[in-house]
C-alpha cells in the first residue's frame, strides 16, 4: 500500500488531503511540525511525503535535505503557497520532485502523486507499452509498431507523461511543471505546450499511431484510446 505522510501545520487542510486519499486507498501519516515529521521519518518508510514548506518550528527545504542525506528516496511533493517561488525553486533543486500552490484542487493532488508514483516505479522497468507504441525509458527511443520514431527530448517527456497519465485531464499548468521545470524556465507559455504538444501529435499520427491526445478546451489534453 502507498503511505503517504502529510508534513503540514495548517491542520484542516492536513486533515482534508488525509481523509480524501485515504477513500483512493492511500495510508496517511499527518505530522504538524518539523520536529514531529523528523521523528515520524526516523521511524517509518513513506512512498511520498507531501511536504509544506512553512512550518511553525522549521523549513520544509531542510526536510528534503535530510532526506537526501539519508538517502530515503520517498517521492517528494511540496505544498507552498504562490509567494514563495524562491523557496519552490529551491525545493526543486534540493530534490523535490513536484510541487502544487495553494490552494490546489484534491483531484490535482492525486494526478500529481499518481504520476510521481508511476515515474518512480519506471525507475526500475524501463519500458513501457501503450497499444502500439514501446517506450524505453532508459534508451529514450520510441517504437510506433516496432518502427523508431524519432523525437525531441521534450516530446519524448511529454509523450512519457501522456503516457503516464493515460485517461485523466492534464492542465497545461502541470505539464509546463512537469516537462519544463528542470530548466527553471518557470514561465513556459501556453504557446510553447501547444506547440510541443500539436508536433508530438503530428508526429505519432504520422508514424502510424492512433490519435490518443485530444484538446480539452481551456483546461489542457487528455491522452486516452
Ligand atoms: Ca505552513
Amino acid at each position: 500500500m502507498t503511505h503517504v505522510l502529510i508534513v503540514e501545520d495548517e491542520v484542516n487542510l492536513a486533515k482534508e488531503i488525509s481523509n480524501y486519499l485515504i477513500d483512493f486507498n492511500y495510508k496517511c501519516t499527518i505530522a504538524h511540525t518539523y520536529n514531529n515529521a523528523l521523528k515520524i521519518l526516523a521511524e517509518n518508510e513513506f512512498t511520498i511525503l507531501l511536504l509544506d514548506l512553512k512550518l511553525p518550528d522549521g523549513n520544509g527545504l531542510q526536510l528534503i535535505q535530510y532526506l537526501k542525506k539519508k538517502k530515503i528516496t520517498s517521492g517528494i511533493i511540496v505544498l507552498s503557497a504562490n509567494d514563495e517561488l524562491d523557496m519552490r525553486i529551491q525545493a526543486l533543486d534540493a530534490g523535490a520532485d513536484d510541487f502544487l500552490t495553494k490552494p490546489f484542487h484534491l483531484s490535482e493532488l492525486n494526478a500529481r502523486l499518481k504520476s510521481l508514483i508511476r515515474r518512480n516505479f519506471h525507475k526500475g522497468n524501463t519500458e513501457i507499452a501503450y497499444n502500439e507504441i514501446k517506450i524505453d525509458i532508459d534508451k529514450k527511443q520510441v517504437l510506433i509498431n516496432d518502427i523508431e520514431l524519432v523525437l525531441t527530448a521534450k516530446e519524448f517527456k511529454l509523450l512519457l507523461y501522456f503516457i503516464s497519465n493515460t485517461g485523466k485531464v492534464i492542465t497545461k499548468e502541470a505539464i509546463g511543471y512537469s516537462i519544463w521545470r528542470s530548466n527553471s524556465d518557470m514561465d513556459v507559455s501556453n504557446e510553447i505546450i501547444y506547440t510541443h504538444v500539436k508536433n508530438l501529435r503530428k508526429k505519432l499520427i504520422v508514424a502510424g499511431c492512433k490519435d490518443y491526445i485530444k484538446s480539452i478546451y481551456g483546461v489542457g489534453y487528455k491522452f486516452d484510446d
